[in-house]
């Protein structure tokens, strides 16, 4: 299975891809574009509905983000419910962790029906802290997670060998192998009468003087017809939507231990910033260590292979690690006011494009949650979700100077990137593996040069909005600090928004 990044996650490597036959239809009543959770789950339900459904992807089925996640399954979401409370209010809280648990409860179920065997085990979650500062955040954490309904009680140890200060256990958690489990709902798709195009980049959706949508892809292909789901991770071209996401990398390691036992029963979360989340895998019938943490924006770092290193050492301090079995990184959106976007696509003139993004770090749940969600608006017009994850609100005014802050960054590396390049005299100055971009004759240029020597030149202006491209040494792609568009190390498009590759020299 291919993945966006040229480090293998384990999700790839123990997977395989189920065999279909290619659409050959051209009118379809849905297609749902982008094949990670989020698309598959969709396609399924609606498939299952009785509608005529394609599933189209850039690349293959599970390129995304889905093959790179930890998978964790929570109802304790990335941004503490202390949080949501104080943007959203507590009624808007209460719905979200009800979400939460209504998505895993879709999640088991489609298990069931499918018989799908992704490893799934039902967990208590554990979150600890290790400085009173941590402590009293924790205690608000946990009156936050009691306040939305969902329980949390104090326990004195946690099944990580970690100094602990203060720690809190919450129940009905999980995880599974993600890649195993949308395999499983593709399998159910393609029974059902499900089509499939893989390798069709979607460029436009656009509305015909007959009221249908024409999707047409980079080869200049057209399907027609009636609605269309993006389930494309972040919406692609120049759109409103873009601006009110930003992309952030995660690290992921996974280790066999010298004590297979160390492996956590359950889920467990430190407090730091950012914080390091930790959970067991099982590989033919080996229990093993995946941590995972050193989250940032993306392309704000300078030097992304240093995050492994520090994610390693910060392992080996705690835990006799025998070898470290894989290692990769991954790319996730924030949404501005840190709730996603699932519903009807904001600003266009008809109720037919729908749009599920800005999960952050629980895409497994909020994609699932979406599918959910698009699968009643659909059919119904309605959602009870509607107004809590709308794509089109305004939010609180706190996320209006947080979206400003976001495109303030945005503009930033508009202008200073441009100006800070570096001068070489000849490319015999790259090293063997290394990304640059440079000043040459004049030229602002990307260089990659491979283990061969070979060399790629790319002009590093993204194709989304114009910023500049930035080598990311741990994955080998170019990728954009504005909103997150990727490409690899010849140029070729990885993920959006961008829907063009990189200019080639
Ligand atoms: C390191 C890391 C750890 C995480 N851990 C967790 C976790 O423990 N629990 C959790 O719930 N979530 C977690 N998340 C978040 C979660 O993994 C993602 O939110 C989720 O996988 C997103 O799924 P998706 O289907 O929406 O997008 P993706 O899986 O990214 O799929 C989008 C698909 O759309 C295709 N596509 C994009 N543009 C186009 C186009 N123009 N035309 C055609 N196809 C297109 C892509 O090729 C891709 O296959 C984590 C994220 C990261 C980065």
């Amino acid at each position: 299975m291919k993945r966006d990044g040229q480090k293998t996650s384990v999700w790839q490597d123990t997977v395989r891809p189920v065999p279909y036959m290619e659409s050959r239809g051209s009118y379809y009543d849905i297609v749902i574009i982008g094949g990670g959770i989020t698309g598959v789950s969709t396609a399924l339900r609606l498939q299952k509905s009785g509608k005529k459904c394609l599933l189209m992807d850039a690349h293959t089925i599970g390129f995304g983000t889905t093959a790179g996640t930890s998978a964790h399954l929570n109802t304790v979401i990335d941004t503490p419910y202390s949080e949501i409370i104080n943007k959203h209010g507590r009624e808007k809280a209460v719905f979200v962790a009800q979400s939460t648990k209504e998505a895993i409860a879709e999640i088991v179920a489609n298990i069931h029906d499918y018989q799908i065997s992704c490893d799934y085990m039902p967990h208590d979650g554990f979150m600890y802290a290790q400085t009173e500062k941590e402590g009293e955040a924790l205690e608000k954490i946990k009156d936050a997670i009691l306040a939305v309904g969902l329980d949390a009680s104090d326990v004195t140890t946690v099944p990580a060998p970690f100094d602990i200060l203060k720690a809190i256990t919450f129940g009905g958690q999980g995880s599974f192998h993600p890649t195993k489990y949308i395999m499983g709902l593709l399998q159910a798709y393609i029974n059902l009468g499900g089509h499939i195009r893989e390798h069709a980049l979607v460029q436009t959706v656009t509305e015909n003087e007959r009221d249908k949508l024409e999707v047409k892809t980079s080869e200049g292909q057209l399907w027609l017809t009636q609605t269309v789901v993006y389930a494309t991770h972040t919406p692609p071209g120049i759109q409103l939507m873009n601006f009110r996401l930003a992309p952030y990398r995660s690290y992921i390691q996974v280790f066999e231990l010298e004590d297979e036992n160390q492996c956590p029963e359950g889920l467990v979360y430190d407090m730091q910033e950012p914080f390091h989340y930790f959970r067991t895998v099982c590989i033919a019938g080996k229990r093993y260590l995946m941590v995972g943490g050193q989250d940032h924006k993306t392309a704000h770092h300078d030097n992304e292979k240093y995050n492994f290193l520090e994610l390693e050492a910060f392992v080996a301090a705690h835990y006799a690690v025998k070898q470290k079995k894989y290692e990769w990184s991954s790319q996730y959106y924030e949404s501005q006011d840190s709730l996603p976007f699932i519903g009807l696509y904001p600003g266009k003139s008809h109720t037919r494009e729908f749009i599920a993004t800005g999960f952050g770090g629980n895409g497994m749940i909020f994609g699932t949650l979406s599918s959910v969600i698009l699968t009643d608006f659909i059919l119904t017009g309605d959602s009870p979700y509607k107004e809590v994850y709308a794509p089109g609100r305004i939010g609180p005014l706190s996320a209006i100077g947080e979206l400003l802050t976001e495109n303030m960054d945005v503009v930033k590396h508009f202008i200073k990137d441009r100006l800070r390049l570096e001068q070489i005299e000849g490319f015999v100055e790259i090293g063997n593996d290394e990304g640059k971009i440079l000043k040459y004759q004049g030229k602002k240029i990307g260089i990659y040069k491979d283990s061969a020597g070979k060399l790629f030149a790319i002009d590093p202006v993204c194709r989304h909005a114009g910023c500049i491209v930035k080598w990311n040494n741990a994955e080998h792609s170019w990728d954009c600090p504005c909103h997150g568009a990727r490409y690899a190390s010849n140029g070729d498009l990885l993920n959006g928004p961008a829907v063009d590759a990189l200019r080639k020299l």
